[in-house]
C-alpha cells in the first residue's frame, strides 16, 4: 500500500478509536486499560466455603483524567495543589447540593489510604470524610484494630460532594470526580488502598461481581494493591460481618508488616 493510502487507512482508525472513546465516555467510562488485577471468576453456589475460588488476572483500566474530563490535573504536584486545582468545583450536577467539598484528610505521604463512596450528611456538614457514625467505627478500626493513629492513614472517598438524599452517586458524577482520587492517590503513593464497600471496590475495580466475592482478596490497582471489604455502614447494620472486616484488615496489615491488637 502506498503511503497516502497507509495515511488514510490510520485516518480511519483514529475516527474509529475516537468515536469508541466517545461512546465509552458517554457510558462514563475514564479510560481504558493499563494495570492488572486478579479477579476471582464467581464462586458455585455449592462449593465449599473454604475451598479459594480460581483466579484469573484481568486488566483494570485507569482513568486517564487528564485526556477527557480535568486538562491541567496531571501537573499538579501536591495535595494543596489538588485541591487548589479542584478549586470551589462545579464540574457536576452535585455541586449545588453541597455544602462543602470533602477533599480528604490524613497523612499525605500516608502508606495505607482507605477509599469511601462519598460524603454523607456529617460528612458534608464538616468538609471531612468518614466523620458520622460509619466513620466512627472506621476509626476503631484504624485505632483500636490496627493501633494506627487516624492522621496516620489517608480517607478519601471516590466522589467529594454529597449525593442528594444520600442517594448513590450516578455514573456522570463518578466520571466527573473519580480522575481527582486518582491524582490524590498518585501523589500520596500508598502501598495499600482499601476500598470500603460494594460502591467504591466496583468502581475502582470496575468490575461488577459483588462485594461478597471481591472482599478479602488482592487487586493490583495501578500497581498499588488494593483489598476491598465491607463499608463501615454496613457493618453498623450487621456487626456479625466485623469478624470478617478484621481478617480483611488483618491481610492489609501483614502487607505492611503491622502486629495486630492483642498479639
Ligand atoms: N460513607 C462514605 O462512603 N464516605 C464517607 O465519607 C462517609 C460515609
Amino acid at each position: 500500500m502506498g503511503s497516502a493510502g497507509s495515511q488514510a487507512t490510520l485516518a480511519d482508525l483514529a475516527a474509529a478509536v475516537r468515536a469508541y472513546v466517545d461512546y465509552q465516555r458517554e457510558l462514563g467510562v475514564l479510560g481504558f486499560p493499563r494495570g492488572t488485577a486478579v479477579v476471582p471468576t464467581p464462586r458455585a453456589a455449592s462449593s465449599p466455603p473454604a475451598a479459594p475460588a480460581r483466579e484469573r488476572i484481568e486488566r483494570v483500566e485507569p482513568p486517564s483524567a487528564d485526556l477527557f474530563t480535568a486538562p491541567g490535573l496531571s501537573t499538579t504536584r501536591s495535595l494543596d495543589e489538588l485541591r487548589t486545582f479542584i478549586g470551589d468545583c462545579q464540574r457536576c450536577k452535585l455541586a449545588p447540593h453541597r455544602t462543602r467539598l470533602v477533599f480528604g484528610v490524613g497523612n499525605p505521604r500516608a502508606r495505607l489510604v482507605f477509599v469511601g463512596e462519598g460524603p454523607g450528611a456529617d460528612e458534608d456538614a464538616q468538609g471531612e470524610p468518614f466523620v458520622g457514625r460509619a466513620g466512627q467505627l472506621l476509626t476503631e478500626i484504624i485505632t483500636k484494630g490496627m493501633r494506627l493513629r487516624r492522621e496516620d492513614v489517608y480517607i478519601a472517598n471516590v466522589i467529594k460532594c454529597r449525593p442528594p438524599g444520600n442517594r448513590n452517586p450516578e455514573p456522570d458524577e463518578v466520571a466527573s470526580c473519580e480522575p481527582f482520587l486518582l491524582r490524590q492517590i498518585e501523589l500520596i503513593g500508598p502501598e495499600v488502598i482499601v476500598a470500603l464497600g460494594k460502591f467504591a471496590a466496583q468502581t475502582l475495580l470496575r468490575s461488577k461481581v459483588p462485594i461478597t466475592q471481591l472482599r478479602g482478596r488482592w487487586y493490583d490497582y495501578h500497581g498499588i494493591k488494593l483489598m476491598p471489604t465491607f463499608h463501615p455502614a454496613y457493618l453498623l447494620r450487621n456487626p456479625g460481618d466485623k469478624r470478617v472486616v478484621w481478617a480483611d484488615i488483618q491481610k492489609v496489615m501483614k502487607v505492611l508488616g503491622l502486629e495486630a491488637a492483642g498479639r
